[in-house]
């Protein structure tokens, strides 16, 4: 006869119990869980009746379902799949457990929740792709987030505080560290938080140490909303009198000041951030000459201000007209830090390539925009919002053109036969990850080993 199964954790008498692990055989008492968060101690194996500590079951925030990770040895299987050691694994009403890499043998344990199913039913079911929830900063899940306006990206708020002790410490403009956008608000994001912190607690693997929380919430400064400096013209002190203040926004921007082509601003004007100088420009829909770049829908005023004649004076942030121009006329010396996945082997041997043809990074990039204007490539890969209206004379941000650029490397890479590339990289295999393969970036040896620029044949959804 088995002995009743235990959940060894620090729970009272008193907690109700939430959950029980039901065996299939009904001569075996069940286990059952009242702590949120236990280790499950009970008969592994239908022929012994000791007990191994072999799972722990967490409870989810939805309060009708729970994560279990495996604490044996062992694989267990749930559901028919299997889970391998230290792995976690949702589980709901019903879920299977078998705690052995197969059945023959092993107890079957049914997981039952007793909680109402009106709770459930309550709780509105959303999928988030955990690499959404990253700070791009420390890149684990948002720990207290903070979002950031007019961008609205989101960071820990550690990280963020940080980032924003030493901007000010350098200058007066604060710049989003996703983005470089100028930050003039910044706020906690209770929504998010809630959403984060149920990530983490959905997935032990997505957690950080209690050290490493301990310090991010030392650096932590936003408590509450803040705005943050302004795009004011001058750099002033942080204790700006009631005069400075009461110039307004409008001083930003040329055309609230005076008129210029034949338009002056009203106080109805939309103005228009740039994201490379943080200067406001009057939204001009009727305009030919372009505001936003075409591969992210950023706003630049570079082009607007350059048709306008007006340059970079002192009282007003104004970009020189290369943060946003067609792509025919932007320049490239050097292969981006972004292109081939950011692989330096493959940028190395692209580059020796181009050498050895005696050719040059210019000359082959416009021989491809040419390619791509009569559209001889499939631009399914191409990072790019609009990616299939995207001609030579389509205007973009440097980042974007970058991008591009590395987009169409990709596309002169592999039209190179093999027996044309460098020695030590023509007898390479693909890798079968190609360029999704995320060892690549891990593993030196595996980067100089197996070729990266290609379509994945394996594991991958592309
Ligand atoms: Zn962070
Ligand atoms: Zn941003
Ligand atoms: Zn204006
Ligand atoms: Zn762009
Ligand atoms: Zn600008
Ligand atoms: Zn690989």
């Amino acid at each position: 006869m088995g002995e009743m199964g235990e959940c060894s954790a620090s729970s009272k008498p008193s907690d109700e119990i939430w959950a029980k692990l039901v065996q299939s055989d009904s001569r075996y008492s069940d286990v059952e869980i009242r702590s949120d968060e236990g280790e499950i101690c009970s008969e592994i194996s239908a022929t012994s009746s000791d007990k191994h500590s072999w799972c722990k079951i967490v409870r989810n925030s939805d309060l009708c379902s729970a994560t279990m990770e495996n604490k044996s040895s062992n694989a267990i299987l749930v559901d028919g799949a299997e889970v391998g050691n230290g792995d976690t694994v949702v589980i709901k009403d019903g879920s299977e457990i078998v705690p052995g890499p197969d059945r023959e043998g092993f107890v079957s344990y049914r997981f039952h929740i007793m909680s109402s199913p009106e709770a459930c039913q309550r709780q509105l079911k959303i999928c988030v792709d955990v690499e959404h929830a990253k700070c791009s900063i420390c890149l684990n899940i948002w720990h207290d987030v903070v979002t950031v306006a007019p961008c609205l990206h989101n960071f820990c708020n550690g990280c963020f505080s940080e980032w924003l002790r030493r901007s000010q410490e350098k200058r007066s403009t604060v710049l989003c560290p996703q983005c470089r956008a100028v930050v003039q608000f910044v706020g906690k994001n209770h929504f998010l938080r809630t959403i984060a912190e149920d990530m983490v607690r959905a997935d032990s693997s997505l957690r950080r140490s209690p050290d490493e929380v301990a310090l991010l919430d030392t650096y932590a400064s936003v408590r509450s909303n803040l705005v943050i400096g302004s795009v004011k013209k001058s750099r002033k002190r942080a204790n700006t009198t009631l005069d400075d203040q009461s110039d307004g926004t409008n001083h930003h921007c040329p055309q609230c000041v005076t008129v210029v082509g034949g338009f002056r601003c009203n106080h109805n004007t939309v103005h228009l951030q740039c994201q490379a100088c943080g200067g406001m420009m009057p939204s001009r829909n009727g305009s030919s000459v372009p505001q936003y770049c075409s591969g992210c829908d950023r706003s630049f005023c570079g082009a607007y201000w350059n048709s306008l004649g007006v340059t970079r004076s002192g009282s007003f942030p104004v970009c020189s007209s290369d943060t946003l121009r067609p792509i025919s006329e932007h320049t490239i010396s050097r292969i981006p830090l972004l292109a081939h996945e950011n692989n330096v082997h493959e940028q190395n041997i692209t580059e020796s390539c181009i050498r050895q043809m005696g050719r040059t990074l210019p000359d082959v990039i416009s021989e491809w925009i040419a390619k791509l204007n009569n559209k001889e490539i499939d631009t399914t890969r191409m990072m790019l919002n609009h990616a299939e209206m995207i001609t030579a004379r389509t205007s973009v941000c440097s980042d974007c053109y970058q991008k591009l650029v590395s987009f169409l490397l990709y596309w002169f890479r592999i039209s190179i036969p093999k027996h044309l590339l460098p020695p030590e990289a023509s007898t390479r295999e693909d890798c079968w990850y190609g360029y999704a393969c995320r060892t690549q970036h891990r593993s030196e040896e595996h980067a100089l080993k197996r070729n990266h620029v290609c379509r994945p044949t394996r594991g991958s959804q592309f």
